[in-house]
């Protein structure tokens, strides 16, 4: 049942099912379900089919109910959704037959599943997403926890003077495709953690993703104190007075969430340290239950797998002891542990002394571990090492993983369907086999040129009509119209550069040589322009200023327009920018990129990589399928390590991607280009999706959890 069934037609009426399941977002036949049913309100509402049943017009639905070919495509897509739901046939089930009674539970601070729930800030909640759609693609027996923030994450305005400005919107509940969970009696769910003294309160609100669901606790419930109703008002704003208490929130009453539910999970997946503190509920649970500390921790490291996603230390979340005092007071009790004790399961020393740390908790209790890369594990490995002081680095125990992208979420459909040509319609099935892939070579040049060049003028019609909407509603003024994407040309060779603005990745890395770099966008035959977007988090004010310095130079006429920078990149913006430029540029200081996804995004969808030897694309590149900045050496000298990038991005720029970008042949096809796509495609695809990912996950970490800790 969901709220807008009454209104729906009797042949209609499992459209709210299908609203309320975000399958939808990455099934074709679904989302053209959508668009046909009303084009004008799927735009204006943003695709959120939600508030779309909402909004339209009963005569609009009598209509679709009465014509023959919605109801068709309606019936065919029902039945597809049924055949998902019903599950028998899925990987993990012909797989791992006997372990399908087991559960996994995931939690993450942010998940990113679609723009109509601003649950994520960037890449860690991209990849929690991706994690559970692929997860229900393959029928994992899977479960997600997290945050439902009721302002999100911000959405970034640029003024006229280049100073990002966060909004926070309050989010319409009712317009977002989740559902309160019940009781039998038909009253919320709730559970509560004691939080200083006094319990606070968090309602659960239910995701469907595909055969799985993800909890959300939303602290803004009457029982609170408005000081606690605020507690999950947003993601990563407030001091680290609030982020103990989210992380408490997390940690214990996600554990109580479960519980609430009835589940008991026999995998534990961390994704990040901030969710660590719930070993230390899962402990308490069975100390409580008469077991030794001794006991329980065994039984819970068993149970337990933690990813670790940054190699910057300021990436990992650290209390001071006192604030951990503070919130803990004697719940080290009821683990049956002294305070001390307590205190040097999270102890590391910290520039600033010696502290709790949430990563250190996590290795320290939990049975598994890995980095998002290859090179991220090395670089953990070394990093983390203190915590197995008898073991040398080869031998600490984190493993790595790499990242991989929901391919059915980032591919362009445009793409999809030639994909579907060539490589046989049930591709998706087997997307993570690489010998599938190996039937792009029967792909001509210039049907993915083509193919190409329709995602390229879309994207740039899309930014241009962002543009013209915030014109008409008076929110721009000209010079913003200019630095938005107007005076982009179709024509010219387009390079993209997105993400968030952290200032380890050098986003103005390209403007060190303002000269050299004028002459390389101003050629008169040979043309070069430059795509950037990302948002700084509200207290990087280093981030800030460096999108200041970008907008700036797109305003300066001397770059003449070829420099664009778009607000408020999210993923729907993220699909268009990675589907549709022609480089996708990734600049780094190495190794400081754990994984990086979206390089990923663009390789699937045709677009070379054009990428510093950190992350995943240490992994991913083969001399054939796009360019390596730099080199794989370390400098000890800041300057010294910028030149030498900068200068390896003009040359390579100048020497290959532009003559082999410009030279056509006589159909004005770029025929050397078109080998780089089709083999950025071909290369990277079945390994850097999450099929492969999640695949290995259950390999290498959630089988051994659920042998051992049955
Ligand atoms: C994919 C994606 C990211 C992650 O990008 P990287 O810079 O490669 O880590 C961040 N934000 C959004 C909106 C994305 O879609």
């Amino acid at each position: 049942m969901t709220p807008l069934d009454n209104k729906l037609p009797e042949k209609i009426n499992r459209l709210g099912e299908l609203a309320y399941n975000l399958w939808w977002s990455w099934t074709p036949e679904a989302r053209s379900l959508w668009k046909r049913l009303d084009y004008p309100l799927w735009r204006q509402t943003r695709h959120n089919p939600v508030q779309m049943l909402q909004e339209i017009s009963d005569v609009r639905l009598q209509d679709a109910a009465r014509d023959s070919a919605f109801l068709r495509r309606y019936t065919k897509v029902m039945l597809q959704f049924d055949d998902m739901m019903a599950n028998g046939h899925s990987w993990f089930h012909t797989t791992y037959p006997d372990l399908t009674q087991n559960v996994i539970a995931y939690f993450s601070f942010e998940f990113g599943l679609h723009n109509s729930l601003p649950i994520y800030s960037g890449g860690l909640g991209i990849l929690s997403g991706d994690h559970i759609k692929e997860s229900s693609d393959l029928g994992l027996p899977f479960v997600g926890v997290g945050f439902m923030y009721p302002q999100g994450y911000f959405r970034q305005r640029i003024p006229s003077h280049g100073w990002q400005e966060a909004v926070y919107q309050q989010l319409d509940m009712n317009q977002a495709p989740i559902q309160p969970v019940k009781d039998d009696q038909g009253e919320d769910i709730k559970v509560s953690v004691n939080i200083s003294g006094r319990p606070v309160h968090a309602r659960i609100w239910k995701i469907n993703v595909g055969r799985n669901a993800l909890y959300l606790m939303d602290t803004d419930v009457d029982e609170n104190e408005p000081w606690d109703r605020e507690l999950s008002a947003r993601l990563y704003s407030g001091d680290s007075e609030t982020r103990i208490r989210q992380e408490m929130m997390l940690g214990l009453g996600g554990v109580r969430v479960l519980r609430a539910l009835g589940l008991s999970p026999t995998v534990w997946h961390m994704n990040e340290g901030h969710s660590s503190f719930l070993l230390l509920e899962c402990i308490r649970e069975l100390v409580a239950q008469g077991n030794s500390f001794e006991e329980a921790a065994a039984l819970v490291r068993s149970r337990t797998v933690f990813t670790t996603h940054t190699p910057v230390p300021a990436g990992h979340d650290v209390f001071s002891y006192q604030l951990v005092e503070k919130y803990f007071q004697g719940f080290w009790d009821r683990m049956g542990i002294s305070r001390e004790h307590f205190l040097s399961l999270g102890a590391h020393n910290e520039p600033w002394g010696q502290a709790f740390n949430m990563t250190v908790l996590a290795l320290n209790m939990s049975g598994q571990a890995n980095g998002v890369s290859k090179l991220h594990g090395r670089i953990s490995r070394e990093m983390w090492q203190e915590v197995w002081p008898d073991k040398p680095v080869e031998e600490v125990p984190i493993i790595s993983i790499t990242n991989g992208i929901h391919i059915p979420t980032w591919i362009a459909s445009e793409l999809g369907d030639e994909f579907t040509k060539y490589l046989g319609p049930d591709w998706l099935e087997h997307r993570d086999d690489p010998t599938l892939w190996q039937r792009l070579a029967d792909m001509s040049d210039k049907d993915l040129w083509l193919v190409h060049l329709e995602l390229k003028r879309k994207m740039m019609r899309h930014l241009k009509d962002l543009v013209r909407r915030n014109w008409v509603d008076g929110r721009a003024d000209p010079t913003q119209v200019l630095t938005g994407g107007t005076l982009l040309d179709p024509d010219t060779l387009t390079i993209g550069f997105a993400r968030r603005f952290a200032t380890y990745k050098r986003a103005t890395l390209i403007f060190r040589d303002l000269q050299r770099l004028q002459r390389i966008l101003l050629d008169v035959h040979r043309p070069v322009q430059i795509i950037f977007a990302g948002k700084a988090h509200p207290a990087d004010e280093p981030g800030k200023a460096l999108i200041q310095e970008i907008y700036n130079l797109s305003k300066h006429n001397q770059l003449g327009g070829r420099i664009a920078f778009i607000e408020d990149y999210n993923m729907h913006m993220a699909r268009y920018l990675t589907q549709g430029v022609d480089v996708w540029l990734n600049n780094p200081i190495r190794p400081r990129e754990a994984s990086g996804t979206s390089g990923m995004k663009a390789a699937l969808n045709g677009v070379p990589n054009l990428s510093v030897l950190d992350g995943w694309w240490v992994e991913g590149y083969n001399g054939a399928n796009g360019w390596v900045v730099g080199n794989d050496h370390d400098f000890e000298n800041e300057a010294d390590r910028d030149n030498f990038d900068a200068n390896s991005i003009y040359q390579i720029l100048e020497d290959e991607i532009v003559p082999l970008y410009y030279s056509r042949d006589r159909d004005g096809v770029p025929r050397g280009w078109a080998e780089v796509m089709r083999e950025s495609i071909r290369s990277n695809a079945p390994y850097f999706s999450a099929q492969r990912m999640v695949k290995e996950y259950t390999s290498e970490m959630y089988i051994k959890a659920m042998n051992d800790g049955a």
